[in-house]
């Protein structure tokens, strides 16, 4: 355990973009397995910043939910879309120490930019043109600087664009931002907050030390790293529990038709959830949620001895 037991705070945050489903019931269940394998604090953050895709009445769905199927946050849930001035604030400081920079050009004008240069599966690399100056053009977004690999091609140096992490799941990581990503948006055009500032501001304004979530969201913890780093807050630790896939090895979400749980049996999807993640509990027949939750307590933490340091 990396983390005194009593400093451990941990997050579930999920987006309401739809009912809760069984792809977020294993990444909550494993956020609390692992708060209460901790005896730490477990939280939960409606992360509602994306106006456009947000549901209404979703995350008062998804909170109901999660109570009804035994998650008790130890604080209120906390909501994004009432956190928008600390998401500012940050930007600003982004902004005086030289992180960040406008951007203007269009995603049309991204793309065919990449005609020149390369694209990762269907992420557009940006390819740098505002970084120095907007070249007459009118902002539309913020991006964040990633450091340049040019010193490491010349001297053989260390590669400062390469955020190297340990996840207690997946075990040692790495990703090159400048070749795999580039300088990516904090504010985009839409004036929407993006997912990886509000993700990393709130994170460390909850003094979160444990993140436990879908592997899905491996890619983007480099790219959190560095704004943790660029923000001077402390990185916490990460773990991320293989996704759940539908039968056409797509991850489960509503844009691939996940169902939403089936209320009047929690303890079945709860049983389902505890398989996916590999959890040998004592008793595969519990008679309630409380027995449930005990087993699996203890299962989690033998589990976690079998994973990477
Ligand atoms: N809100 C994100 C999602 O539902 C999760 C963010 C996170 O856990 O970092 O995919």
């Amino acid at each position: 355990m990396s983390a005194p037991a009593s400093r451990y705070r941990g997050r579930f945050a999920p987006s309401p973009t739809g009912p809760l489903h069984f792809g977020s019931l294993v990444s909550a269940l494993a956020s609390w397995l692992d708060a209460r394998a901790h005896d730490g604090a477990w939280l939960v953050r409606v992360e509602d910043i994306d106006g456009p895709r947000t549901v209404p009445g979703a995350a008062q769905d998804i909170l109901a939910t999660l109570e009804h199927f035994g998650f008790h946050a130890d604080e209120p849930p906390v909501w994004q879309s009432a956190r928008i001035g600390l998401y500012r604030e940050a930007l600003d400081a982004l902004i005086a120490s030289g992180h960040v920079y406008p951007c203007g050009c269009t995603r049309k004008e991204i793309a065919d930019s990449q005609l020149h240069a390369h694209r990762r599966n269907t992420t557009l690399i940006y390819p740098g043109t505002c970084r120095d100056g907007l070249h007459g053009k009118t902002a539309r977004a913020w991006r964040l600087r990633v450091p340049d690999d040019l010193a490491h091609a010349a001297q053989g140096a260390d590669n400062p664009a390469l955020i190297r992490f340990d996840d207690r799941w997946q075990g040692p990581q790495q990703q090159d931002l400048a070749n795999e990503v580039g300088d990516f948006v904090l504010l985009r055009a839409d004036g929407q907050w993006a997912y990886q500032l509000a993700v990393v501001v709130d994170d460390a304004a909850q003094d979160i030390t444990h993140i436990v979530r879908g592997a899905d969201l491996l890619d983007s913890t480099a790219r959190q790293i560095w704004l943790q780093q660029c923000l001077n807050v402390p990185t916490p630790t990460y773990l991320h529990v293989p996704v759940v896939t539908n039968a056409e090895g797509e991850k489960l979400s509503k844009q691939t038709g996940a169902q939403p749980l089936d209320a009047s049996r929690p303890l079945d999807a709860l049983l389902a959830a505890a398989k996916h993640l590999g959890l040998d509990l004592r008793d595969p027949t519990p008679a309630s949620l409380v027995a449930f939750q005990a087993d699996a307590i203890e299962a989690w933490k033998r589990r976690l001895t079998h994973l990477p340091a």
